[in-house]
C-alpha cells in the first residue's frame, strides 16, 4: 500500500502523516507515504519526521501536470488536503484560490485518471454550505459558497464530482468543520489568540463575537478522513461534523482561562466582509454508514493545544516571524 498525501506539510496533512507513520490507522501499518506539498507560507518540512523509511518528501505543486504524472504510479491512493486555506487571505487575494483548489484538483484528478490511480479522497469544508441561522447541514444541502475560499472548495467538489460522474474515478468528498489542534498555523482564530495570550498581547475578535462554527480535533478529522478513504463510496460526499458548536466569545473566553487572562484582553475589531454566521452539520450518515465516532472531548483537545503552544514557542516564534517578514497580514481574528 502506497499513498501520495498532498498538502502533508500543512496543519492536517501532517497530523495525518505522522499518525499514519505511528501505526495509527488499523491496516496500514506498513503504508508508505510520497508527501507531495509545494511549501506555502502554511507548509513546513519540519511538521514530518525527518529521514522515516516508509515516507518521502517531495517538494513540488498540484497544479504541475508532468510531476504528477511521473509520481502516480505505484500508488494506491491519493488523500488530497492541500489548499489554500484561510478565509481572510481570499478576501483579500482570490486569485490564488482558485489557482490551487480548483485548477490544483483538476489537474491532480486529471492525473490519477491518466495513471490509473485506484481511490482518491477529497478534503473539503462545511463552508461550502454558506452561512445558516438554524438546523444543520446534510449532504444533500444546497452548495451556497459565501467568501472566495469556500467558493474555491465548492468549485473542487464539483469537479471531484464530474471526476466520477465522467469518468467513474473511485472518488469521495468529506466535508469537515473548523479543526484544531497543534502545528496550526497562528493565522487561524485558536492559535492567533493563543499566541498572542502566551505573550501578553490583547486578542482580535471579528465583529460582535457571536458568529458560530463547531470545532472538532484535528486527530478525529483525520479519522474520519481515514474512515472515509478505506470505508466510502465512490462519488459519495460525507460530512463530519465536531457536534460542538461554540460562538467565538465563547471560545474567547475559554482560551482566556486557560492562559490565565481577562476579558480586558479582548479587542473587538470590525467584522471580516461576508462573514458567515453561523455553520452546523448533521453528520448522520458517516456514523451510521461508516461507524466513525469524534473521541476527543472538546475541552480536553483544547487544554492540550495550548499545553502545545506553550511547550513549543520555538515552532510557532519561527512561523511568526516568517510569517511578518514574508507575507504580512494584518493579524485580526481569523477564523478559518
Ligand atoms: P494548511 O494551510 O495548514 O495546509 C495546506 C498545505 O497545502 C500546506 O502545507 C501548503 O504548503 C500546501 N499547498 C498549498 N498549495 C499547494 C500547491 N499548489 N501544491 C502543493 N501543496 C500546496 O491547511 P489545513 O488547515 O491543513 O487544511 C487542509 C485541508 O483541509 C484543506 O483542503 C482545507 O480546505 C481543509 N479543511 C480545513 C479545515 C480547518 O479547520 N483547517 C476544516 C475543514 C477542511
Amino acid at each position: 500500500m502506497r499513498l501520495l498525501v498532498t498538502g502533508g506539510a500543512g496543519f492536517i496533512g501532517s497530523h495525518y502523516v505522522r499518525t499514519l507513520l505511528a501505526g495509527g490507522y488499523p491496516g496500514y501499518e506498513q503504508a508508505q507515504v510520497t508527501v507531495l506539498d509545494v511549501l506555502s507560507y502554511a507548509g513546513r518540512r519540519e511538521n514530518l519526521p525527518a529521514g522515516h523509511p516508509r515516507m518521502d518528501f517531495v517538494q513540488g505543486d498540484i497544479c504541475d501536470l508532468p510531476l504528477l504524472l511521473d509520481l502516480l504510479p505505484g500508488h494506491d491512493a491519493v488523500v488530497h488536503f492541500a489548499a489554500e486555506s484561510h478565509v481572510d487571505r481570499s478576501v483579500r487575494s482570490a486569485a490564488e484560490f482558485v489557482r490551487t483548489n480548483v485548477s490544483g484538483t483538476q489537474t491532480l484528478l486529471e492525473a490519477c485518471l491518466r495513471r490509473g490511480t485506484p481511490r482518491f479522497v477529497h478534503v473539503s469544508t462545511d463552508e461550502v454550505y454558506g452561512s445558516t441561522d438554524e438546523g444543520s447541514w446534510t449532504e444533500d444541502a444546497q452548495l451556497m459558497p459565501n467568501s472566495p475560499y469556500a467558493a474555491s472548495k465548492a468549485s473542487s467538489d464539483l469537479i471531484a464530482r464530474a471526476y466520477w460522474r465522467t469518468h467513474g474515478l473511485d472518488v469521495s468528498v468529506t466535508r469537515c468543520s473548523n479543526n484544531f489542534g497543534p502545528y496550526q498555523f497562528p493565522e487561524k482564530l485558536i492559535p492567533l489568540f493563543v499566541t498572542n495570550l502566551l505573550e501578553g498581547r490583547p486578542v482580535p475578535l471579528y465583529g460582535d463575537g457571536h458568529n458560530v462554527r463547531e470545532w472538532l480535533h484535528v486527530d478525529d478529522h483525520c479519522r474520519a478522513v481515514q474512515t472515509v478513504l478505506t470505508g466510502g463510496g465512490a462519488g459519495e460526499v460525507y460530512n463530519i461534523g465536531g457536534g460542538t458548536g461554540h460562538t467565538n466569545l465563547e471560545l474567547t473566553e475559554r482560551l482566556l482561562a486557560l492562559c490565565g487572562a481577562d476579558r480586558s484582553v479582548i479587542r473587538y475589531v470590525p467584522d471580516r466582509k461576508g462573514h458567515d454566521r453561523r455553520y452546523s452539520l448533521d453528520d448522520s450518515k458517516i456514523r451510521e454508514q461508516l461507524g466513525y465516532r469524534p473521541r476527543v472531548p472538546f475541552d480536553q483537545g483544547l487544554a492540550g493545544t495550548v499545553a502545545w503552544y506553550r511547550n513549543n514557542p520555538g515552532w510557532w516564534k519561527t512561523v511568526d516571524s516568517h510569517r511578518g517578514a514574508a507575507d504580512p497580514i494584518d493579524a485580526t481574528g481569523g477564523l478559518t
